[in-house]
């Protein structure tokens, strides 16, 4: 494969790495992606293995139908997820889907994050809604997302985890990061008052 692939595989291993030991991906749960428009590839984690055992050779490229262009695991059991996001909202670069803790428990109540910090406006684009359950590594997990993600740049997957996007593996991940960072500060706030809401 060539420099660009050997550039984006090394550039979301680091991203996958970082994730894990930010304690946003707890055991082997959540995966990343990016997407290469002009092949219609996209670069993945692999299904279940371990962050800390992760080289660039486990991950796997696969096209959107599934198929495995190169590598040797299965790719995440997301990966129709992942393929949806990429097929319907084409500035849609990388997909990075974590079960971190506190983004998480507004996921389990079925519940939104209203903008209450300046930066969800510019990174998430506003108030993060909450998608309708589907079973996981069911196309119909993306399908759900899909509609919240056309206008937003975060979302949570009712009663699984939280899904960030961005045109680079960086900006995905760095939504990732505002994500459970609002979603801690506004647990956070409900706790010891009530939290002031700002405009979309
Ligand atoms: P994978 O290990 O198959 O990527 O699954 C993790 C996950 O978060 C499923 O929703
Ligand atoms: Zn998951």
């Amino acid at each position: 494969m060539d420099t660009v692939y050997h550039a984006l595989k090394k550039d979301l291993l680091l991203t996958a790495k970082t994730a894990y030991e930010q304690k946003l991906m707890a055991g082997t749960s959540g995966n990343m992606s990016v997407f290469l428009p002009e092949k219609g590839h996209m670069i993945i984690t692999p299904s279940s293995y371990s962050y800390e055992m992760m080289e660039e050779k486990d991950l796997v490229v696969i096209d959107l139908d599934g198929n495995r262009i190169e590598g040797i695991h299965n790719p995440s059991s997301e990966w129709r997820m992942h393929a949806k996001i990429y097929k319907d909202i084409p500035r849609i670069k990388a997909v990075v889907h974590t079960h971190s803790s506190y983004a998480t428990s507004f996921a389990v109540v079925q519940k939104e994050i209203p903008v209450i910090l300046i930066e969800m406006g510019p990174f998430l684009k506003g108030k993060v809604e909450v998608s309708p359950y589907a079973a996981q590594g069911s196309e119909e997990v993306g399908i759900n997302a899909v509609p919240i993600l056309m206008r937003k740049n975060a979302c949570l997957l009712a009663n699984h985890g939280a899904v960030t996007v961005g045109k680079s593996i960086a900006e995905a991940y760095v939504n990732s990061v505002y994500l459970e960072d609002s979603a801690k500060i506004y647990h956070m706030a409900c706790a010891v008052g009530t939290p002031v809401v700002i405009g979309e």
